[in-house]
């Protein structure tokens, strides 16, 4: 670091206090590239009972003066010349409109050659937010949105504990579109379980074609320490229920059976959407393109594992880990 940023650090850290930014505990594979800036801390619904994100600490949101401060330190230490930052943790219009518009702009003045700002956020804060505001944050320099849809079914929702039903799901997208800013919804295969995955797809399928996103990011349900469903799992002893909530169990999707809901979305989705399995979760990582236009080539991937997967030269997990 030359004299002047050294000078400089001293100052801001002698101002703030602070010396390094704060960690943002999760991000999309997505932005793996993009400057981490944490607007605030953990979620605050906590009650997915497929995830265990956030689980070490409490949803609290951090001051203006707070996040500028690692703005500033983030400049000092990477330089100006970021293109794509993500706010962290799970949702940063929980910062409250004005104070999010704050943050936006200082970190654009910062950062002048900044192509992207995206965050997380949901649709129990987007269908709480007018859209007036939506604009106002996508002027002031919120470009794109990552949404856990995870499914547009309401009893697998109901049963997830995800705290929304797929018309929350679908007015919630809307309003992300309309707003201008760009859209990554988040299916996640296998949540129905053997038992439900039928209307699982369906109604995401359906969900997503009413909303007709950016972007598609595929998921598949994966063993999460400690997140409540896989409560009574127990890998080894083969015991793969999973527990539904308030009550019940599913049995965990088979390969087989992910290969079969992946083949039936790409087959229903009526959508001009970008693609990615991008994630670890994955069964099936090439499975990737634009629909319309490539649906045809990315099923055809899906044919070559199933072919691979009869023959046994493709041999799956059972079970997938979080990662
Ligand atoms: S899936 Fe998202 S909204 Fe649900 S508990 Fe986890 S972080 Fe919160």
């Amino acid at each position: 670091m030359d004299e002047e940023r050294t000078r400089k650090l001293k100052e801001v850290t002698e101002r703030t206090g602070r010396v390094v930014p704060e960690m943002v505990a999760i991000r999309p594979p997505s932005e793996a590239k993009s400057l981490l800036i944490r607007a605030t801390r953990g979620c605050s619904w906590k009650r997915c009972v497929y995830c265990s994100a956030y689980m070490g600490g409490d949803f609290s949101v951090r001051t203006v003066d707070e996040i500028k401060a690692d703005v500033e330190l983030s400049l000092l230490y990477y330089g100006p010349d970021a293109q794509s930052i993500f706010l962290g943790d799970g949702d940063a219009l929980e910062l409250g409109i004005d104070p999010l518009i704050e943050v936006l702009r200082f970190i654009h003045s910062c950062f002048p050659r900044l192509e992207r700002v995206t965050s997380y956020s949901t649709p129990l804060t987007l269908n709480h937010t007018p859209a007036a505001d939506l604009k106002r944050i996508k002027e002031a320099g919120l470009s794109r949105l990552h949404v856990g849809m995870e499914s547009g079914d309401d009893e697998v929702l109901h049963l997830m504990q995800k705290g929304v039903g797929g018309e929350a799901q679908v007015e919630a997208g809307r309003r992300v579109m309309e707003s201008g800013m760009e859209l990554s919804e988040y299916i996640m295969l296998g949540l129905g379980g053997e038992e439900r995955w039928e209307q699982h797809i369906e109604n995401s399928a359906r969900v997503l074609n009413a909303i007709n996103p950016h972007f598609l990011r595929v998921r598949t349900l994966a063993y999460a320490q400690g997140a409540p469903t896989f409560e009574e799992f127990d890998v080894r002893g083969g015991k793969l229920k999973l527990k539904l909530f308030p009550e019940g169990y599913a049995q965990l999707q088979t390969p087989e059976g992910i290969l079969l809901e992946l083949r039936t979305l790409l087959k229903k989705l009526e959508v001009s959407t970008v693609v990615t399995s991008d994630h670890s979760s994955n069964y099936f990582p090439e499975v990737r393109g634009k629909l319309p236009e490539d649906r045809e080539a990315m099923l055809s991937v899906l044919d070559e594992y199933e072919k691979g997967m009869a023959d046994g030269t493709i041999k799956l997990p059972r079970v997938k880990l979080f990662t």
